[in-house]
């Protein structure tokens, strides 16, 4: 009775972990979560009063399909100011989460058997979306010690006569990579020459750390920029995943498109949270300045601890808030009686035996590497490498 078309799609790798996580608490168990996909901090007061205020003002209806004019204005300001990208309103959609501006960016520039572009590592929720458009996604590997970043050669040797999209994702999640202007500047005439089009998830762009700058592929002129659709949102950025505001930037006749699905899919995105994204864009960054510094000193601790464990290669993350190390070392080693094979295996042994839950890179397209996030506490994070530290000075190498 099910569809082939939802039959097709997997679950999402990031939810099952931490439902299973979740099953171990109600037991009483006390797990350290590393699988967390979202900022541990709150959403700052001064968006929340934003949200309030709506409620209290009444402003509680439907808004316009797209999104209400302030919000769309504010959105092309901040376009302009952090990534020297030209906008007006009318080339803004605003959805429920970047995840659904992706979505209706893939509907509605993917057709059946559209090959679409998506380096590895990548997230879950790509190859599905495209599965869902009918299109056929074409995994391409990026080098570990090339810092995950897709290869140019390797891009243009993907590309065939069906290749419609490139799904890029910089600052990465989850391996971290930020790509600089350099790279993305020769991904950009790739993308030209052979009438591609790009989807270029933003997300993380405030959290970069070492000096690392975020640059937009759009930016780097007005053919690229028409053959970009930029998503980006406030969940990662202001704390607010819970809000649901994401934002789409491109072409008016692909934003109109885009709009006229997003009109019989969901409608407008809450009225309320429109209204709260709007003060998170327009009124202070302190707030996010103070989260990366906290970002910047976890990734940090993180990354020295998760390098001194055996078997363990941890590339340093320019970007996002996950440390993505490769254990491929472990592969045919014995843990408490149990075998290793890939990260799956190590993940399991992990939160089983050290109750501290991670997510294994298979659903990444990596299957040697795991992700741990540190969008939690430094506390938590000494603690869960502690057990983590303890339970592998048990193995045998
Ligand atoms: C979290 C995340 C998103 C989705 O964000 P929402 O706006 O909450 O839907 C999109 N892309 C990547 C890579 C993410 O990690």
């Amino acid at each position: 009775m099910i569809s082939q078309r939802v039959k097709r799609i997997s679950p999402s790798a990031t939810l099952a972990i931490s439902s299973k996580a979740k099953e171990m608490r109600r037991q009483g168990i006390d797990v350290i979560d590393f699988g967390v996909g979202e900022p541990d901090f709150d959403t700052p007061d001064h968006i929340k009063d934003g949200g309030i205020k709506a409620i209290e003002e009444g402003f509680t209806k439907y808004t316009p399909a797209a999104g209400i004019p302030e919000l769309r204005e504010a959105i092309c300001r901040k376009l302009k100011v952090d990534n020297g990208l030209q906008y007006t309103p009318d080339q803004i959609l605003v959805s429920v989460g970047a995840k659904h501006s992706l979505y209706n960016a893939v509907q509605t520039l993917c057709e059946d058997g559209d090959e679409v572009i998506i380096p590895a590592p990548y997230w879950v929720t790509y190859p599905e979306q495209v599965k869902l458009a009918g299109g056929v996604p074409v995994i391409v590997e990026t080098d570990p010690e090339e810092g995950f970043r897709l290869d140019p050669d390797r891009l243009a040797k993907a590309v065939t006569p069906r290749t419609r999209l490139l799904i890029l994702n910089s600052p990465q999640n989850p391996s971290g990579a930020v790509y600089p202007a350099e790279d993305l500047k020769a991904i950009a005439e790739i993308v030209v020459e052979n009438g591609l089009y790009v989807l270029s998830d933003e997300v993380y762009e405030k959290l970069v750390y070492d000096g690392e700058k975020h640059t937009s592929i759009a930016a780097l002129g007005e053919e690229i920029k028409r053959r970009t659709v930029v998503i980006n949102g406030v969940s990662k950025t202001y704390a607010m995943t819970g809000w649901r505001i994401g934002y789409a930037a491109a072409e008016v006749e692909i934003i109109k498109a885009m709009a006229k699905l997003q009109e019989h899919l969901t409608g407008n995105p809450a009225s309320i949270a429109q209204k709260a994204a709007v003060e998170a864009l327009e009124g202070s960054q302190k707030p996010v300045a103070e989260m990366i510094t906290q970002f910047a000193q976890r990734r940090d601790y993180m990354v020295e601890r998760l390098s001194s464990l055996a078997g363990f290669v941890c590339p340093c993350p320019k970007g996002a808030f996950y440390a993505f190390p490769n254990i491929s070392q472990w592969h045919g080693k014995t843990i408490q009686g149990r075998r290793i094979g890939d990260g799956t295996d190590l993940a399991a042994v992990i939160l089983e035996e050290a109750h501290v839950a991670v997510v294994p890179g298979t659903g990444f397209g990596f299957p040697d590497c795991i992700r741990f996030s540190y969008a939690t506490s430094m506390e938590n994070i000494k603690e869960g490498l502690d057990r983590i530290e303890r339970l592998l000075s048990g193995a045998s190498w």
